[in-house]
């Protein structure tokens, strides 16, 4: 026997003239139909790896879990918190979906969140990141412009986000996007061919490929100012899209819409029942196109839902109750100069009558905390003192007139 003919597979056995083919190795020898079972080792291993690695991330949580988790930061908002709990739940079963799946083809539920601004709209999407353990990247629509105006293009989106996922393209690509100001790109009038509507329609068509899912070159560091870069490809078909606007102005025409329902007959409200005080909570999409969002986006943003106005009992609850809440924070500070923290309920009320008198909002809750402690914050940890205690009289006592105005001018 020649030596060529003694020849045979390492792993199988089989001689070189029972095999096709017979690749030598260092000191070892692989035949065609070993290489093919070790690939479908392989491939097999590789997709179990992506699908465990997907579901024990992201399939763990059900609808009720994400809600349970978002309650623990975020208050009341109980029809938005539903609306995400599904859409996100939705979104990341759909990316678990293989190839091979039948034609069933589940779109992408993209939300889209309607409120006035610091009614914690950045802070649910951000909870969902924060729970998913996926890339989040908050971008503001009104810095975007159509390629070729100055500002940043849309890409600009996806750089941020690669950012975020440590450029990890894979994982940027499961990331979510917060585009805050979303309201701020709607067309500017009735008129569809205003030339050079530059942040307008335009930015909008822009934005359109990304949320339906497109393959877009990425400059790493983000914008085109660094042409040395290489380009990062980034597929944006599994990437979340939440968008957030105030849409200051809506009312108006959701109230008009009523009215005109109420006098059809396809009346599908009665009236007399209509909330006036908080008319977002009948918004349909229709009402985001009067708006002047083009239908196209309308469509990408299939998941709608609106943020309620934050009256005093919430704002008394956010100082407390979320699990990062502003006062245990504070609590936490004093904590690590053993200084025991704490504020009587008079004390606490004080701080959201004024929040509500000078219309500062849930972010304004902070600033009126940071005037109200930032004396004792100052003095305390070089005294000896180990008890802080906050009442009211000690509240309205630092929060001088001055003060509250200057928080209303930066509001
Ligand atoms: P928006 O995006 O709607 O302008 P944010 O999400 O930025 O508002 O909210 C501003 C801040 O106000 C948050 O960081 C959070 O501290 C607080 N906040 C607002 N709404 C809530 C809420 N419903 N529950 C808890 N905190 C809230």
């Amino acid at each position: 026997m020649s030596k060529e003919e003694s020849l045979e597979c390492s792993f199988c056995g089989r001689k070189k003239a029972e095999t096709d083919l017979l690749i030598a190795g260092m000191d070892a020898h692989i035949c065609d139909k070993c290489i093919e079972q070790a690939h479908g080792i392989v491939e097999e291993e590789v997709s179990d790896a992506k699908t465990s690695g997907l579901s024990k991330d992201l399939m763990l949580k059900k609808p009720r879990e994400i809600k349970d988790f978002l309650d623990q930061y975020i208050i009341g908002q109980v029809e938005t918190k539903r609306a995400m709990a599904v859409a996100v739940y939705n979104h990341y079963k759909r990316l678990l979906q293989t190839d091979d799946d039948d034609e069933v083809e589940i779109e992408k539920s993209n939300i889209i969140l309607v409120g006035e601004t610091g009614t914690g709209k950045t802070l649910v999407a951000k909870t969902i990141a924060k729970m998913l353990n996926v890339p989040f990247s908050i971008v503001d629509a009104t810095v975007l412009t159509q390629a070729g105006y100055v500002g940043e293009d849309v890409e600009s989106i996806l750089s941020r986000l690669l950012q975020a996922a440590d450029f990890d393209v894979e994982k940027a690509q499961r990331g979510i996007v917060f585009i805050d100001e979303i309201d701020k790109i709607a067309r500017k009038g009735d008129n569809p061919s205003i030339t050079r509507d530059v942040s307008g329609e335009g930015v909008q068509q822009a934005l359109l490929k990304l949320l339906e899912g497109t393959v877009v070159n990425v400059a790493p560091k983000g914008g085109r100012k660094h042409p040395e870069q290489k380009f990062i490809e980034v597929d944006t078909k599994d990437i979340l899209f939440i968008a957030g606007g105030a849409f200051s102005g809506i009312e108006r025409l959701i109230s008009k819409r009523l009215n005109m329902q109420a006098v059809g007959f396809s009346a599908s409200l009665d009236e007399d029942k209509v909330d006036h005080e908080n008319l977002l909570q009948y918004i349909i999409p229709s009402d985001l196109k009067a708006f002047g969002l083009i239908p196209e986006i309308i469509g990408r943003l299939p998941v709608l839902s609106y943020m309620n106005p934050l009256d005093a009992k919430t704002l008394r609850a956010i100082l407390t109750e979320p699990k990062n809440s502003i006062i245990k924070q504070y609590e936490k500070l004093f904590v690590m100069d053993d200084v025991e923290f704490s504020i009587t309920e008079g004390a606490l009320g004080y701080i959201v009558d004024k929040a509500v008198e000078y219309k500062l909002g849930a972010r304004g809750l902070r600033s009126l905390c940071e005037a109200i402690f930032t004396d004792a914050m100052f003095d305390l940890p070089s005294s000896d003192e180990k008890e802080f205690k906050v009442t009211k009289n000690y509240a309205e006592a630092k929060l001088t007139n001055t003060t509250l105005k200057k928080l209303r001018a930066a509001s």
